[in-house]
């Protein structure tokens, strides 16, 4: 039904349902796994800003932090100057983040969103190799601007660009064929082969679990496959951590459950922390080329984001029981999303950490699920090329009974849906 303030948004608002979202609610407060809409309705948010809100709504450890930080008139602008934000998030994210892992990596703020990320990633390694192909793969989502949506592995966003986007090569994702490293082989082939056409990329862009995509797995042998055939090749691996990163998976980083080390990682979503805009990508030293200003723009620097990142590292990574709370309740989301599937023909699960998806053969029901959960109080949003996956993607921080209650929702919207 049109409402008076729908008909505001759809009137104003240009390409207003233009994402999958289209949830006929008017937000106003949120705390938690929560959202709350102007009439005093609430509902349980397992969308999390598509990943953005790993730390939850309104988090209050880094609520404290930013009114402190405003309180003080901490800057909030920063450009690239040094400010004391900055450098505590740089050394947070050094001592926190990468000396535990033995990983050495320049930190670069590549703007405020995961798309600039994408940008200075595929620039940089341009740069680097002075070859201009990308290697990118099915299914993949790497973002809206010209060349982030290059490798972009879906015809609709693409489509989005008006005209044919420039060159970038897709590739099979894990699973895309039969699930064995046959795909390999076809890639290998084709990048040494002379007669294929293709010259050699500057690099291979890939998520370790494609979110937009559908919740695809790429196992690690895969991932160390792919690894190593670049390496061999000098084509530089950038693993697209940017809705998989910050503790997604489980481990804070992505990629590190296969043991791989990319040359290039992305950052952005809930690096931040807050929901704040925020990106990074972090490089390996030696790959540092850039000449100062050849990657800049105004909103690099913004410290408030600065300020909640710091604190999220310094609260949820100084140890891993966050890690280790994640894979809990994972398996309790697997287990649950199991017994749906079981229930309901044409449904099939999978899933990681805490992101998991419900695969449904006829896609439309997918959509429906999303649609009944919302009437029900669940927030959730489907993916996948035909819109057939429902994505789930609650806070990391979320309490096991609303995850329970969450699940609930959406087996009986199922139910609804699919008997
Ligand atoms: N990479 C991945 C893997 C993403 O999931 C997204 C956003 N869904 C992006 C890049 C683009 O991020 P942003 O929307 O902040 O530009």
């Amino acid at each position: 039904m049109i409402t008076p303030e729908t008909t505001i948004f759809d009137d104003l608002e240009s390409n207003v349902r233009g994402y999958c979202r289209s949830w006929p609610a008017v937000f106003e407060t949120a705390q938690g796994a929560w959202l709350r809409d102007e009439n005093g309705r609430d509902f349980l948010d397992f969308f999390a800003g598509a990943g953005a809100l790993n730390y939850g709504h309104n988090n209050p450890v880094l609520k404290t932090a930013l009114i402190d930080y405003l309180t003080g008139d901490g800057v909030t602008h920063g450009l690239d100057m040094s400010t004391v934000a900055k450098r505590k998030l740089l050394e947070t994210v050094r001592d926190t983040l990468l000396a535990p892992r033995g990983l050495d990596y320049k930190v670069q703020f590549p703007g405020p969103t995961g798309a600039n990320a994408v940008e200075a990633a595929l620039k940089l390694a341009r740069k680097v190799t002075g070859r201009q192909s990308i290697l990118s793969f099915t299914n993949a989502f790497h973002g809206m601007t010209l060349g982030a949506l290059s490798v972009t592995g879906n015809a609709m966003k693409r489509a989005g660009a008006g005209v044919p986007l420039h060159h970038a090569t897709p590739m099979p994702y894990d699973g895309y064929f039969d699930g064995t490293t046959a795909d390999f082989q076809w890639m290998e082939r084709v990048l040494d082969d002379s007669s294929s056409g293709l010259d050699r990329p500057a690099a291979v862009i890939v998520e370790t679990v494609q979110g937009e995509g559908g919740v695809n797995l790429a196992r690690a042998e895969w991932l160390r496959h792919l690894a190593s055939l670049c390496s061999a090749r000098g084509i530089l691996l950038i693993v697209d951590d940017v809705q998989m990163g910050c503790g997604r998976t489980g481990p804070f980083f992505s990629f590190e459950a296969a043991g791989i080390t990319p040359d290039i990682v992305t950052l952005s979503k809930s690096i931040g922390g807050y929901g704040l805009p925020m990106a990074l990508v972090l490089f390996k030293p030696e790959h540092d080329v850039w000449s100062p200003g050849e990657h800049n723009g105004t909103f690099r620097g913004n410290n408030p984001s600065f300020v909640t990142a710091q604190v999220a590292l310094e609260h949820y990574w100084s140890d891993d029981v966050l890690e280790k709370s994640t894979g809990t309740k994972g398996k309790r989301v697997a287990a649950a999303l199991n017994d749906i599937a079981v229930a309901a023909p044409g449904i099939s699960t999978r899933g990681r950490g805490l992101v998991h998806g419900l695969v449904f053969d006829d896609a439309s029901q997918a959509g429906k699920v999303c649609q009944v959960a919302f009437e029900r109080g669940l927030l959730a949003e489907t993916s996948g090329a035909s819109d057939e996956v429902v994505k789930l993607l609650p806070p990391l921080t979320i309490a096991d009974d609303e995850l329970d209650h969450g699940l609930r929702i959406l087996g009986d919207a199922v139910e609804t849906v699919c008997s």
